[in-house]
């Protein structure tokens, strides 16, 4: 038997899906992948605005290139708020750029200067 829809909509991954609207939320293709701005095993939570709906190519980037994660606010220290720290990515239906992620699935535009930081090719 499958999970209600209303147990199905409050898991921050299905949210974070929707947000994203299905697609890589740093390169624009097809997503694939959950990803954890704090790592779970670092005491990030399972919560919309620490995470991120990516392929799997940008996803294995952010595990290999953990400096430009990092830079770009897709990976955040640990003990960071990642509600306070914006991430640079492309809204489904905004501009890339620099955003804070919401608890509701939402996007909050930076409303700063800020250089764009190295991440993977738009797809
Ligand atoms: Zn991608």
């Amino acid at each position: 038997m499958s999970a209600p829809a209303t147990t199905r909509s409050r898991d921050p991954r299905f949210i974070v899906r929707a947000r994203a609207d299905d697609r890589c939320e740093v390169c624009g293709a097809l997503g694939t992948d959950w990803s954890h701005r704090i790592a779970a095993s670092r005491g990030g939570l399972l919560i919309p605005f620490n995470g991120l709906w990516l392929d799997r190519a940008c996803h294995n980037w952010a595990h290999a290139n953990p400096d430009l994660a990092r830079a770009a606010g897709i990976h955040l220290p640990t003990g960071a708020d990642p509600e306070l720290e914006p991430v640079w990515l492309r809204p489904a239906l905004a501009w890339p750029g620099w955003w804070f992620l919401t608890d509701w699935g939402g996007y909050e535009l930076l409303r700063k200067e800020r250089p764009a930081p190295v991440v993977p090719a738009c797809a």
